[in-house]
């Protein structure tokens, strides 16, 4: 797969605002935050869509659940509760090609999220 953004954060050759690291995969603040705490969780090997997940992913993918309530709960937003969303291609509102959990928490959630860029696919 070509490269993306992410790609770039995971080498250090564009700043991000980073709350976890560890072998596998990395959390950072979305730079766009959708709810008053917004982070990503992403691999550190580059899939570029869930359709892309082979069975040897299954650990690193399964992992990214795991940082997610670690740093959820870091930030004392677990009780509260939190959402966890992968997009996955067009219709999903995919725009970043590295598979990417996005974890939003802070508020009360409404439920479908919506964006402009989908209603315009309808
Ligand atoms: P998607 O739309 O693919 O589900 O989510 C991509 C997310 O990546 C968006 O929420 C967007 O704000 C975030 N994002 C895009 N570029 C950057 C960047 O350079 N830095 C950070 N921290 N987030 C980014």
């Amino acid at each position: 797969m070509s490269e993306t953004i992410f790609t770039k954060i995971i080498n250090k050759e564009i700043p991000a605002d980073i709350l976890y690291e560890d072998e596998l995969a990395l959390a950072f603040k979305d730079i766009s935050p959708r709810a008053p705490i917004h982070f990503l969780v992403i691999p550190k090997k580059p899939i570029a869509t869930i359709n892309d997940i082979g069975e040897e992913d299954r650990e690193v993918v399964g992992h990214l659940s795991w940082v997610a309530a670690k740093v959820v709960s870091e930030l004392g937003e677990a009780e509260q509760g939190f959402r966890t969303v992968m997009n996955c291609n067009e219709f999903g509102g995919q725009t970043v090609y590295h598979i990417h959990l996005h974890v939003l928490a802070g508020k009360p959630l409404g439920w479908p999220p919506y964006t402009e860029k989908l209603k315009e696919l309808e």
